[in-house]
């Protein structure tokens, strides 16, 4: 099955799932292309997500379009999802039991699109790969996951509250394109920081 027929697939599947938390808003499955190399993982889809049916759209969401612009690749090219794939209510952090249970969908898609290079934005995408990870210390580190590499970073909606974030954030997006160029030789390598 090819990429597209399997995200495709996936998205009849999580509409259709009734057993999942937060059915009374929007399922924001994500977008970009199928055969991205460059993945984007965020945390949940916000009001604006909700309302325009698309992840990151709202204010953070414009920050990370401009960043990803900024380093050369268009929108279209890359992919960006959420782990969870409906917006809490009233904004708030999801819970323990949505992130469970939007976790297997997340595992599928990730499969699915087979990126090099998965970003994780913010701290629960990261502590859905690296549970032990605490984002102050382990954004910027380039981490060998599977067949994948790993770079988490600061979400973009904590870099609009903080400049010192913000220049966190712009500094570990300058790491993206090497890995992708230097892919090949950062899986044969026993470790995988280039930071
Ligand atoms: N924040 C997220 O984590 N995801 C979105 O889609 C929008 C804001």
């Amino acid at each position: 099955m090819s990429n597209t027929d399997e995200l495709q697939k996936l998205f009849e599947e999580i509409s259709a799932d009734e057993t999942l938390p937060l059915r009374e808003a929007n399922l924001v499955f994500g977008e970009g292309s199928p055969k991205a190399e460059l993945l984007f993982v965020g945390e949940a889809p916000g009001a604006k997500e909700d309302e325009l049916v698309r992840p990151f759209v709202g204010r953070s969401g414009q920050l990370l379009r401009s960043l990803i612009r900024a380093e050369g690749w268009k929108e279209e090219e890359v992919y960006i999802t959420n782990i969870v794939k409906r917006r809490p209510p009233e904004n708030r952090d999801p819970l323990p039991e949505e992130i469970e249970a939007y976790k297997p969908y997340l595992t599928r898609q990730i499969r699915a699109l087979n990126p090099k290079v998965i970003v994780t934005l913010g701290r629960f995408s990261m502590n859905y790969f690296l549970p032990e990870a605490k984002i102050s210390r382990d954004h910027g580190k380039v981490i060998k996951f599977g067949e994948r590499i790993l770079l988490p970073v600061y979400h973009p909606a904590a870099a609009l509250r903080s400049t010192s974030m913000r220049a966190e954030l712009e500094k570990d997006f300058k790491k993206i394109r090497a890995l992708l160029k230097n892919f090949d030789e950062l899986m044969k390598s026993s470790s995988a920081h280039v930071s």
